[in-house]
């Protein structure tokens, strides 16, 4: 089966809207994407049918959604491949797993002089954490440059490994350049280097594109948010190995996340339960394994291949342009395009184009640093996605001449 592109958008309301006159163009979906049908009537019927707080009540509704919460638990333990559905942890996205591995990990396994490496192509969730920790525990922040297409110095990694080197954190995708990593291999030779040191994968813009299967991969801890996967906001996932989650101390205090509570002692309660405290988004939850149900169906490889063909459409049409640059141009890459426009200010760029109904998104994209190793303020960022068309790309095409015209005039 492919993808029938026209019959999908009919699951995507909001695409059929109309910007300044302009049929919408949405090529934000590196930012976030947007929802189905199913999921979008997943939430209005959780909240007309079954709402009511999971895991404190003893009534129907509470049990409902209780099970439907940890069914949805189960479902992603499978969707990831993990071995226990207690390694699935229910977050508000990629950005609160991050802190919560820096800062529970961090509190107990990370000392003065130890080492944390991530790379140059990091979101800046996937830097800042890190950086936080390591102030507070006198640890070392480590960095993997990049290449000028893009690409991980890989040959470098050797180098920044050592006997301090105690967690590795890398981005599976680059938001920002597209870049997809070889994270198996790059897990395989930390692996070959010491078997001690603690893997993280930010799966903010592959879950969406690939297969997941973390004990394949063997990485001790991955992360994703719901809604860079069609799912709701504020419902996200953290995978970590057993041995760790239970070893690791709780990041939150209160209601859920405890066996019994007196002043003189507390106890904890098991996984996953220990790292959920307070009422979680069991709604986005519940209705993260819609998305996910919406994206089996589709087939993620027919998403994978639509989009790779869509990918180079767009790039076959806009290497034509003798005035724009790609940022990022690695052999590995996903659907999300960057370029920059000679002397042209990409906010310039993006609020011409929004006046066109399309959507892209300019700026550092949270990733400084990339924009920093490439000497550059900010880059145009096309996101495409399985709901996105060659025709669309096309008037995204005349958008750019448009831009460039308007202003070479004025130049
Ligand atoms: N990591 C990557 C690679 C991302 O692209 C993003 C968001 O753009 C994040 C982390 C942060 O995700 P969230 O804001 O959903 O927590």
């Amino acid at each position: 089966m492919s993808i029938n592109v026209e019959k999908i958008r009919n699951d995507f309301p909001i695409l059929s809207q109309k910007i300044y006159g302009k049929p919408l163009i949405y090529f934000d979906n590196g930012a976030t994407t947007q929802k189905p049908l199913c999921v979008l009537e997943t939430e209005k019927r959780l909240y007309s049918e079954i709402n009511a707080n999971i895991h404190r009540g003893v009534h129907f509704l509470s049990q409902k959604s209780t099970e439907l919460y940890e069914e949805s638990r189960n479902f992603i333990k499978n969707w990831l491949n993990a071995k226990f559905s207690h390694e699935i942890i229910f977050t508000k996205g990629t950005t609160e797993g991050i802190n919560l591995v820096a800062a529970s990990f961090g509190e107990k396994f990370i000392n003065e002089g130890d080492e944390i490496l991530i790379t140059e192509m990091e979101h800046h969730s996937n830097i800042v954490p890190w950086q936080i920790l390591c102030e507070r525990k006198k640890a070392i922040l480590k960095v993997l440059p990049f290449d000028e297409n893009g690409e991980l110095c890989l040959e470098k990694l050797s180098e920044l490994l050592n006997s301090k080197t105690r967690l590795v954190s890398f981005t599976q995708i680059s938001n920002s350049l597209g870049t997809i990593n070889p994270v198996k291999k790059i897990i395989q030779e930390i692996r070959k280097f010491s078997t001690e040191i603690v893997v993280l994968v930010d799966g903010a813009q592959a879950v969406s594109h690939f297969k997941i299967d973390v004990q394949e991969l063997d990485c001790d801890f991955y992360v994703f948010s719901g809604h860079k996967i069609y799912a709701p906001t504020g419902i996200g996932v953290l995978y970590g190995k057993e041995k760790w989650l239970d070893a690791m101390p709780p990041y939150q205090g209160g209601g859920d996340m405890i066996k019994t509570v007196s002043f003189s002692k507390t106890v904890y309660a098991d996984l996953p339960f220990k790292f959920e405290a307070g009422t979680p988004n069991f709604i986005g939850a519940i209705t993260l394994k819609t998305s996910l149900n919406y994206l089996n169906d589709l087939g993620i490889e027919n998403i994978a291949s639509y989009e790779n063909d869509l990918l180079k459409y767009s790039l076959s049409k806009l290497n034509l342009f003798s005035e724009l640059r790609l940022i990022g141009n690695a052999k590995n890459r996903s659907s999300i395009i960057s370029f920059i426009l000679n002397k042209i200010h990409p906010y310039d760029t993006g609020m011409i184009l929004d006046k066109m109904g399309i959507a892209v998104r300019t700026g550092t994209h949270c990733t400084e640093p990339v924009m920093q190793h490439f000497k550059i303020t900010g880059t145009i960022r096309a996101s495409l996605s399985f709901y996105n068309t060659e025709s669309e790309v096309d008037v995204l095409i005349s958008g750019i001449q448009k831009v460039i015209k308007m202003f070479s005039v004025n130049d």
